[in-house]
């Protein structure tokens, strides 16, 4: 049963080759029939050559025998005696056996003798007698009747003369056309094919109908033979006749057969061959049909299923209707599909067990995780308190303190702490970055401010390097930009200590540029470039470097200090801006990084002087007499923050607990509370809750001021603190969120206490 669909195929070519044989040979029978047609003109020609001919060589010997008759002695000296005469002639007659008879006529046409009648009538009526006698020449007449009896002849004369030469009598002998005739209807072609004579005046004088004799002969066939088309086509007697003629001494044989009996045979075939070929068509069509079915059906069915399944009904099965190769395909579908179903049911048990596992691993990295949260959280509280006591004091000691030697020293106290905090911060930093617990605090920010700053820090690393630390920022530059402030320091801080870092000599460059994005000049794009002529970094290590604790192992085998984690958290922090950090370097021969931030928003407020930065601006602002309640138990931070803020017309209150910083508020309304979170019995959330509680106070702004991890973003915080400043306090971060909540003003420094 197998190969079926083969066996079906080869039925269906065989019966193609055979349509294609049949049609072949339909062809080659219609162009041999052609041939055949064109054979029979030129066969038909031959034969009325041949016949034309012998009737012509009848006509010859009649012709030559009267004049041997007409000069025959004992004719002519017989004319003495008709009886001797007539019996000379009959002698003549009986040698020569041409003649039905003989007769000899005087000049003026009366019978002298005949072998068999005696013509009483003059013949002077003849034409060709009268030819004869004028023209003294033999002659032959037309055919035509002869009565009593009827004959059908044709008369042949001859003139005799005298011993002196004059005419003495004319020699006529009727030759009978059946003599003619017999030669010209000798042929026959199969039942319908006959030979016509046609006589110079164009009637018929040879025809297989003796009715037609003497008739004249048909226009059309006339017109042809005037034409001298030599392929005749005449229809008579309702059918086309095809053949030939010739003509010669005026006279024309026509050759003529009915065409269907000339292509009988073809036609035979003709039509034969077409019937088998329709016939053979109809089939090849048929079996195609079927054949086209019995492929495609099963293969839709199949295509059927292959959906379904694909759908996702597993209880879909191909349909087996046939055995041949469809079939058994069917039946390995069926078979897959199960197989498929057990693979997956296998696979959902597998990812089952493995989500398991996954969860359970999940659950003890996530506990891990909270774990180091904490741990983190512990350590940046423990080591963030003091911290805050080391810069802020040291902050406040530089205001006061006058000997520059001093202030020095206090700077370096600043700087060094910063740089330890920043070190805590980095690790901080880049575990919220990656938690995406991360959020920017966009303030008014002066660029130059921050270069500045950033130059002042670094200042003395680079003098000990010996190295030129120079600062451009291009003209035009907006003054104020609205940015993170604290991050792009510490970016800066980062690229620009790298940079001193790696430099051995030369010099460090900061570049700032930017271009307006919008006619009105409110948003910028900004470009700051950190160029340094130190070691350089290979091509291969340029986006290495930019992963966390990764440090270049190109750079020759001096040690540099370092965690490898700056470049990292400084490439989250510009992507968080939405911009990007690239670097262009050669080892050897120095780096550059550049900063592009796409889209900063410019700041409305405009400073007169240019020089003029934030840290400077905020020591003019006057807060216009404004309360402020302060709640802390560290008593240091209590003293840092009501120093911090003296000098800016506050009037500072101070609490060391919530109890009673809560009574504080109901009693004198503060118009602005910097409130620590982290605190023995209540905490600074549950004191903002019970302040934020009262109709009283609930309107009092509460910012928290805490050196723990705090997520400022939850509902929760949002709802009891205005906003959130990191300990230890940045006083510029603390007047700009004071800023955004109580009134102010720029004081003159004249007026400044
Ligand atoms: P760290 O400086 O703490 O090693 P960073 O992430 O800041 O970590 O830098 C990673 C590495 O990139 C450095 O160790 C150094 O190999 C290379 N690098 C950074 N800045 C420069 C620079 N300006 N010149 C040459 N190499 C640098």
């Amino acid at each position: 049963m197998k190969k079926k669909i083969k066996s079906r195929i080869l039925v269906y070519l065989i019966s193609l080759i055979i349509l294609a044989i049949a049609l072949v040979t339909f062809t080659g029978v219609f162009f041999a029939r052609e041939a055949s047609l064109q054979t029979h003109f030129e066969s038909t020609q031959i034969l009325a050559k041949e016949i034309l001919h012998n009737v012509n060589e009848v006509y010859k010997n009649a012709a030559q025998n009267v004049s041997v008759i007409a000069e025959n002695n004992n004719i002519k000296q017989s004319f003495e005696s008709p009886e001797k005469l007539k019996l000379e002639l009959i002698k003549l007659k009986r040698i020569l056996g041409t003649y039905d008879d003989i007769t000899i006529l005087n000049p003026s046409g009366e019978v002298l003798t005949s072998t068999d009648y005696n013509y009483p009538a003059s013949w002077t009526h003849h034409k060709f007698f009268a030819a004869t006698v004028e023209l003294k020449a033999p002659q032959v007449s037309v055919a035509y009747y002869l009565p009593e009896p009827l004959r059908f002849i044709t008369s042949f004369t001859a003139p005799v003369f005298d011993e002196k030469g004059k005419l003495k009598a004319v020699v006529s002998a009727q030759l009978n056309m059946k003599q003619i005739q017999s030669i010209v209807q000798h042929l026959t072609l199969d039942q319908t094919g006959h030979a016509y004579l046609i006589d110079e005046n164009k009637r018929y004088i040879s025809h297989y109908n003796e009715e037609k004799l003497l008739t004249n002969v048909d226009l059309g066939l006339l017109q042809k033979i005037e034409q001298q088309d030599s392929h005749l086509e005449l229809t008579f007697d309702q059918q086309i006749h095809i053949g030939n003629y010739v003509t010669e001494n005026e006279r024309t044989l026509i050759v003529l057969q009915e065409r269907d009996e000339v292509l009988s045979f073809f036609n035979d075939i003709f039509w034969n061959i077409l019937i088998v070929s329709l016939v053979i068509a109809v089939l090849a069509l048929l079996i195609g049909l079927k054949l086209s079915q019995s492929l495609t059906k099963p293969i839709e069915d199949l295509n059927d299923t292959i959906h379904k399944f694909k759908q996702g009904d597993s209880s879909a099965r191909a349909a087996i209707s046939s055995q041949d190769e469809i079939g058994e395909l069917a039946n390995d579908f069926n078979l897959m599909i199960k197989e498929v179903i057990e693979f997956r049911e296998q696979l959902e048990e597998l990812v089952k067990t493995r989500t398991d596992e996954l969860e359970k691993a999940k659950d003890e990295a996530e506990t891990a995780n909270r774990a180091k949260s904490a741990f983190l959280a512990n350590m940046s509280h423990e080591i963030r308190t003091p911290m805050n006591a080391i810069l802020g004091f040291s902050q406040i000691l530089q205001k006061t303190e006058t000997d520059d030697e001093k202030k020095m020293f206090l700077n370096s106290i600043t700087t060094g702490g910063k740089t330890l905090l920043s070190i805590i911060n980095d690790i901080l930093d880049l575990s919220k970055i990656e938690a995406g617990k991360f959020t920017l605090m966009l303030n008014q920010s002066s660029l130059r401010s921050i270069v500045t700053e950033t130059c002042t820090i670094l200042s003395n690393e680079a003098k000990k390097k010996k190295l030129d630390l120079s600062f451009e920022i291009d003209e035009g530059f907006p003054q104020m930009v609205i940015i993170d402030e604290l991050r792009l320091r510490q970016i800066l801080i980062n690229l620009v200590g790298n940079a001193i870092k790696f430099t051995d000599s030369g010099f460090v460059k900061i570049k700032a540029s930017h271009s307006y994005c919008d006619e009105l000049n409110k948003f910028t794009s900004i470009t700051i470039e950190v160029e340094d002529s130190g070691i350089g970094i290979s091509e291969d290590e340029q986006e290495s470097i930019f992963n966390d604790f990764i440090q270049s192992e190109k750079q020759g085998d001096k040690l540099y200090q370092g965690t490898g984690l700056g470049l990292a958290i400084c490439r989250k922090l510009i992507k968080l801006m939405k911009g990007k950090l690239s670097v262009e370097s050669q080892l050897n021969k120095g780096a550059t990084f550049k900063i592009e931030l796409p889209r900063i928003e410019v700041s409305e407020i405009i400073i007169d002087d240019d020089n003029y930065v934030n840290s400077v601006a905020n020591s003019y602002l006057d807060f216009n007499n404004s309360t402020v309640l302060i709640v802390d138990d560290n008593e240091d931070n209590l003293n840092f923050l009501v120093k911090l803020l003296e000098g800016h017309n506050i009037k500072t209150q101070t609490a060391s607990n919530c109890e009673k910083a809560i009574k504080l508020t109901l009693e004198s309304q503060p118009d602005l509370i910097l409130m620590d979170l982290k605190m023995p019995k209540l905490s600074g959330y549950q004191a903002a809750e019970t302040i934020k509680a009262n109709a009283s106070t609930k309107d009092i702004p509460i910012l928290a001021v805490s050196a723990s991890i705090v997520d400022e973003n939850t509902e929760s915080f949002k709802k009891l603190f205005e906003s959130f400043i990191p300990k230890p306090v940045n006083s510029e971060l603390l007047f700009n969120s004071l800023m955004n909540h109580l009134p102010y003003s720029y004081s003159n420094s004249d007026t400044k206490n």
